[in-house]
């Protein structure tokens, strides 16, 4: 379900809308910490996005992760199915002018998905269960 600052484009991607003064702007230096990737120096070229391979699964780009991040959405950037889409081929990795470790970096992601609860929409499937 959308929740009220969202919409979606023209081609069916989520689209958050900005909301000043509400991000948490601890959660960058966190995934920054865990990842061991800067996401601060991202501008946004977006050569990331141009050579994922599953770009058209995502509901937000790669670097539109990153700038949720950067942003303090939090919860947004946890939510994402982004991050649970990548695969961690690093093709973004190789072409980042900034050598930024995507895969990283949703590495990070999806552990505090899971750490705090946030991926909500993720349900564990058979090959998870714990062993009887
Ligand atoms: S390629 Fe690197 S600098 Fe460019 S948008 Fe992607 S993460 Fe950011
Ligand atoms: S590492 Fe993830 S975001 Fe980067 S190109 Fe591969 S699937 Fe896409």
């Amino acid at each position: 379900m959308n929740k009220p600052n969202q919409r979606h484009d023209k081609n069916g991607r989520r689209v958050t809308a900005i909301v000043a003064g509400r991000g948490d702007m601890g959660f960058i230096r966190e995934v920054a910490e865990r990842s061991g990737a800067d996401l601060s120096v991202c501008f946004h070229c977006r050569c990331c996005a141009g050579g994922c391979p599953f770009i058209e699964a995502m509901d937000h780009s790669p670097h539109g992760v990153i700038r949720l991040a950067q942003l303090g959405l939090r919860d947004e950037a946890l939510q994402s199915a982004t991050i649970w889409t990548c695969v961690g081929c690093h093709t973004c990795s190789i072409a980042c002018p900034m050598a930024i470790d995507m895969a990283a970096v949703m590495d990070a992601l999806r552990q505090i998905a899971i750490e705090t609860g946030a991926a909500t929409w993720w349900t564990p499937g058979p090959c998870c269960d714990p062993p009887v």
